[in-house]
C-alpha cells in the first residue's frame, strides 16, 4: 500500500491546472430529464444526431465498470487512448521543467505526446529481455518526475512486463505510473486493474481499437483513481466523445463475446503462425507475443520487407529499432490473409523450411 501520507496528488499537478475553471457545457450544467431542450443552441429538428453527445458517457462507463469491475468515477474515455496519453502529459507535465520517463523499444505516442508539449524525455532502456530496469530508472527520477510509461503487453515486442517490477515501480516512482494494457485482452495474465485500491499513482490505459475490433470509432479508456480522472474531466474537451462512437461502443459492450470469439481465433492463428514462422531457415527468432503480434528476427530484414510490399502484404519494419535488431512486427490477420503472407514466404529467394 502506498503511504497517502507520502502520497500527494497535488504536488504533480501543473499549477495551471489546478487553477483551471474548466469550461462548462449547456449538457453538464443541466443534466435532469426534460420535455424541451433551448439551452445549446441545437438544431431541435430530428436527424439522428441533431443532439449534443453525453459529455461522461455515463451509459458507456455504466457497462464498463461492471465489466472491469470498478466504479464509473474511476473511468476516463478519450478520442483513442492517445487523447489519454496527451492529456496526461498536458495535466502533470509542465514544459521545459517535467519530464516523462519511456523504456525504449516501446510505442511510439509517449514520446510524440511530450515534444509536442515540450516536455523532457528520459529514456532508460528495457532489458535484453524486454523487462523495466527498476534500479536504473528509479535512479533516472527525481521530483520532476511526473509520468512513467509502461507498455504491457508490450508494444513492439509483444511480451508481458513482470507483475514483480511492476509493484516495485508503483510504489517507488515518484510520479504516475501509467500501464498501457492496449494489449491486455490478448494476453493470458491478469490486468493491473484490481492494483488500483493499492497504488493512488497507477493509470491503466485500455482500447476499443485492439481486441474489440473497433479502431475506427476512437475509443480509448484510462482507469484510475476518482481524483486522477476528475482531472481528466477538467481539461478534457467537453465533446470528445460523439455520438456515433458512444452508439458503436454501447452496442459492442452488450456483446462482449463477440470479442473474445474474434480473440480466440486470432490467438489460434497466432500460434499456428508462430510455428510455421519458426520452420523457415531465414527466421532467428519467433519472439514470444502476449499480444495479437509477432515480432520475428529475420535475415535480410529490409529485403523481406520490399519483398513483401511487392506482394501487396506490409508488415511493420523495425529492424532499426533499438534491441529489436533485424527483426519485422507481423500483426495477426485473418486466416485467409496469413495464408496470404505464408505462401508469400514461401517464394522469397533463398527460403527453405526445415522440419520443426
Ligand atoms: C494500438 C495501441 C494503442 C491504442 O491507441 P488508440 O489511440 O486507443 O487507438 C495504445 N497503446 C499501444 C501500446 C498501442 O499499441
Amino acid at each position: 500500500m502506498k503511504n497517502a501520507k507520502t502520497w500527494d496528488l497535488d504536488r504533480l499537478v501543473r499549477p495551471n491546472i489546478q487553477a483551471l475553471t474548466p469550461y462548462s457545457s449547456a449538457r453538464s450544467e443541466f443534466t435532469g430529464g426534460a420535455e424541451v431542450f433551448l439551452d445549446a443552441n441545437e438544431n431541435p429538428f430530428e436527424t439522428g444526431l441533431n443532439r449534443y453527445p453525453d459529455p461522461l458517457q455515463r451509459a458507456i462507463k455504466e457497462r464498463l465498470a461492471a465489466l472491469k469491475g470498478v466504479s464509473p468515477e474511476q473511468i476516463f474515455l478519450g478520442n483513442g487512448s492517445d487523447e489519454a496519453i496527451d492529456l496526461l502529459v498536458r495535466i502533470f507535465c509542465e514544459p521545459r521543467e517535467d519530464h516523462i520517463l519511456i523504456l525504449p523499444p516501446t510505442y511510439g505516442m509517449y514520446r510524440v505526446a511530450a515534444d509536442i508539449a515540450a516536455v523532457d524525455i528520459r529514456e532508460v532502456s528495457l532489458t535484453p529481455d524486454y523487462q523495466p530496469a527498476v534500479s536504473a530508472i528509479l535512479d533516472a527520477a527525481n521530483a520532476h518526475s511526473k509520468l512513467l510509461f509502461v507498455c504491457s503487453p508490450n508494444n513492439p515486442t509483444g511480451n508481458l512486463v513482470d507483475p514483480n517490477r511492476l509493484r516495485d515501480l508503483l510504489t517507488a516512482f515518484p510520479g504516475i505510473v501509467v500501464v498501457d494494457e492496449a494489449y491486455i485482452d490478448f494476453a493470458d495474465a491478469a490486468t493491473c486493474l484490481p492494483w488500483l485500491a493499492e497504488f493512488p499513482n497507477l493509470v491503466v490505459l485500455q482500447t476499443f481499437s485492439k481486441a474489440w475490433g473497433l479502431a475506427g470509432i476512437r475509443l480509448g479508456m484510462a482507469f484510475a483513481s476518482p481524483e486522477i480522472i476528475a482531472l481528466f474531466n477538467k481539461v478534457k474537451p467537453p465533446y470528445n466523445i460523439n455520438q456515433l462512437t458512444q452508439e458503436a461502443a454501447l452496442t459492442a459492450l452488450t456483446a462482449p463475446e463477440r470479442m473474445l470469439e474474434m480473440r480466440d481465433q486470432l490467438l489460434s492463428e497466432k500460434e499456428r503462425l508462430a510455428t510455421r514462422l519458426a520452420t523457415l531457415s531465414i527466421v532467428r527468432r519467433v519472439h514470444p507475443s502476449a499480444a495479437n503480434f509477432l515480432l520475428v528476427q529475420v535475415d535480410d530484414p529490409n529485403g523481406l520487407y520490399r519483398f513483401l510490399v511487392g506482394r501487396g502484404i506490409i508488415v511493420r519494419n523495425r529492424a532499426n529499432v533499438h534491441l529489436c535488431d533485424g527483426s519485422l512486427r507481423i500483426t495477426v490477420g485473418r486466416p485467409d490473409e496469413n495464408e496470404l503472407l505464408w505462401t508469400a514466404l514461401l517464394e522469397w529467394p533463398g527460403v527453405m523450411q526445415q522440419a520443426n
